[in-house]
């Protein structure tokens, strides 16, 4: 079965799963199908669910067919598609969830296995040991070892169906990221996250998001990862942002059972609603009296329904936050529906470390609306390179210009020998570093005149006011100066260009005339970078790849790969992760980067879309979205 990440957005991304029944894209609700009741009055069928809600993969249980003899014998004749009449792929659970709900089940683990298999399960799951949060070490270290062995016979009569094989552990992080270690060593192409639903029901999320950062850590990131049991739509976009790429619901029917209603933000009961909050068809020709009224069958068909749009909606914004890098904004939003899911979310900005290794370096925009977004990677990253990265162009001495406005006002007159900085929501900030991400996207209505940067200048004076006006070169160099040390390195202008003065002489930037804003660097006539305005980040040219890597020993700024491929990324085409054999690890999905064979011979510019730690794990999909190959250019 084939994975491959699309976009990303903090840990989580957009995928898709090729299945032996088509294309699923993640993140995914896989609806959970009781076999046994899809045949009642008012009932979703599967092919409603594919057909009118556009889900392409549902969950049903093995067990539950296999103890009905009608169910079981029709399984096994015609298929589970065509007994469930559903086109897209099915996933089958085992009966674990049962055993932790009914006490034991009667089966054998490999007898379930081969069931599924036969049935024609597109992922059948092994019979895993489900450990609840109150299991003791002792107990839940026996049970994982206990589901290793069931995993490795199960392996054998899995034959070509997709064996799912979860992860317990209970509330024992270590165990946990053992236990992902272990699958992943295992070879498991898709691995489930379980014994969690006791956590959720108790709103012990800070536990569970815990517990998501330790498996994230054993497991690789080439394959799809699903909560199990996680179907309520106000968990989602936390689970997603973790690295979960798949959810199973029940609650969408159970709750509307008991005459519950989802809210993207909480389950509310019908008896207590004056309003319904929602647009989805059900909403649109009902009212809440109406429903509160109307028999109990019929109030749950119309209930279940409406809980599954809720569910689609939800999986679609957290795609499209994907899409924009505006993820984080989501969880502040979603973080607000309990104090206990707030006190979770906070543990995200404190592993901002881990986050950061995965999540892309830019994004559309940058939202500050409460000090917990200063929390987000992006902008501690954005922090860290500041004190890391970036020595003042400008000299020592600073001079803090209090008074805001259009940064491009102040161009050095009157002031030529020192650093312009200006107040920012990173603490002051030099000037001709809002022409850099993430300052220029970042939108804020704090900023600050204090901060750890002030330590970088030998002297500062602080202004209300400064002339305005001054020398674009005099700036340019500056701007570009400094946006190289952020995106590249504090040692990479010097390397290149020498001195600040010497740059002055070689450099030009051009600029639009209409916007102002960079187009192009060149150095002494020649193209050097290109700038993405939007994101104000600079793109290698052939003539700069060839200077850092003169300068620079490998695998900095390098993609290395293999033989095989080097002919075709030459011609420009894009680097699939396999053929890496090398990489910078400090670069980030969005880095630019240089494409080079094992002797060091650049073969292709690009951008990185994926971290250095994925392209050691992805199978398949894209790791270096390639620009320009040296065959490409001189075609
Ligand atoms: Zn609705």
């Amino acid at each position: 079965m084939e994975f491959e990440s699309v976009e990303k957005d903090l840990m989580g991304r957009i995928g898709r799963l090729k299945t032996r029944h088509g294309v699923v894209e993640t993140p995914a609700v896989l609806p959970v199908v009781n076999p046994n009741l899809i045949t009642e009055e008012g009932a979703i069928t599967p092919r409603e669910l594919y057909d009118r809600f556009g889900f392409r993969m549902i969950i049903t249980n093995s067990y539950i067919i296999l103890k009905s003899e009608n169910l079981k014998e029709k399984a096994l004749e015609r298929g589970l598609h065509s007994m469930l009449d559903f086109p897209g792929a099915i996933m089958t659970d085992s009966g674990t969830f049962q055993s932790y709900v009914y006490g034991d089940v009667d089966v054998d683990p490999e007898r379930i296995v081969e069931f599924q298999r036969l049935i024609g399960s597109d992922i059948g799951t092994i019979l895993d040991v489900f450990t609840t949060p109150k299991a003791t070490r002792g107990e839940a270290e026996e049970a994982l070892k206990t589901t290793l062995k069931r995993a490795k016979d199960s392996k054998k009569i899995a034959g070509e169906m997709t064996l799912a094989v979860p992860l317990q552990g209970g509330i024992y992080t270590d165990l946990r990221e053992r236990a992902a270690l272990d699958v992943t060593a295992l070879g498991a192409e898709y691995i489930p996250v379980g014994g969690v639903v006791p956590l959720m029901e108790s709103y012990r999320y800070r536990e569970l998001f815990e517990i998501l950062f330790h498996v994230q850590r054993g497991l690789t990131r080439g394959v799809p990862v699903h909560l199990f049991g996680a179907g309520h739509p106000s968990v989602i976009p936390f689970a997603v942002a973790l690295g979960m790429d798949l959810f199973d619901s029940a609650s969408y029917v159970k709750y509307a059972r008991d005459g519950r209603y989802f809210t993207e933000y909480s389950t509310r009961s019908v008896e207590v609603l004056e309003e319904l909050p929602c647009n989805c068809p059900v909403c649109s020709n009902t009212d809440a009296r109406e429903l509160r009224e109307m028999p109990q069958k019929e109030r749950e068909a119309l209930l279940s329904r409406h809980n599954l749009y809720v569910i689609q909606r939800v999986i679609k914004e957290v795609k499209q936050a994907i899409r924009e890098g505006t993820l984080w904004e989501m969880l502040e939003r979603y973080g607000r529906a309990h104090p206990k899911l707030w006190k979770a979310f906070l543990l995200i900005g404190e592993r901002w470390e881990d986050v950061e290794q995965l999540d892309p370096l830019y994004k559309k925009r940058l939202f500050l609306i409460s000090k917990v977004s200063r929390g987000q990677p992006v902008f501690r990253r954005a922090i860290k390179r500041l004190m890391e990265r970036y020595q003042p162009v400008g000299g020592p001495e600073g001079l803090l210009i209090k008074e805001s406005g259009s940064f491009t006002k102040y161009l050095g007159k009157g002031y030529e020998d020192k650093e312009i900085l200006l107040p920012s929501p990173y603490g002051p900030l030099p000037a001709h570093l809002f022409e850099v991400f993430p300052f220029g996207q970042t939108v804020s209505e704090d900023s600050f005149d204090e901060g750890e940067i002030l330590s970088k200048y030998s002297s500062l004076e602080r202004v209300e006011k400064a002339p305005e006006g001054g020398d674009w070169q005099w700036w340019n160099m500056r701007f570009l100066w400094g946006g190289v040390q952020m995106q590249f390195g504090g040692d990479v202008p010097e390397a290149l260009w020498g001195s600040p003065e010497e740059a002055m002489k070689d450099v030009k930037v051009v600029r639009s005339k209409k916007t102002s804003r960079g187009r192009s660097v060149q150095y002494r006539g020649k193209h050097y970078f290109g700038v993405r305005a939007s994101e104000g980040t600079f793109t290698l040219s052939w003539f700069s790849a060839r200077a850092l890597l003169n300068r620079f020993e490998p695998p900095r700024f390098r993609v290395v790969v293999s033989e095989e491929a080097a002919p075709y990324n030459a011609e420009g085409r894009s680097v699939f992760p396999r053929f890496v054999v090398d990489i910078d690890p400090e670069l980030r999905p969005g880095d630019e980067v240089i494409v080079v064979d094992k002797d060091d011979n650049p073969l292709a510019l690009g951008r990185l879309l994926l971290s250095p730690r994925e392209v050691g794990e992805m199978k398949s999909g894209v790791a270096v979205k390639v620009r320009e190959g040296v065959k490409s250019r001189e075609r």
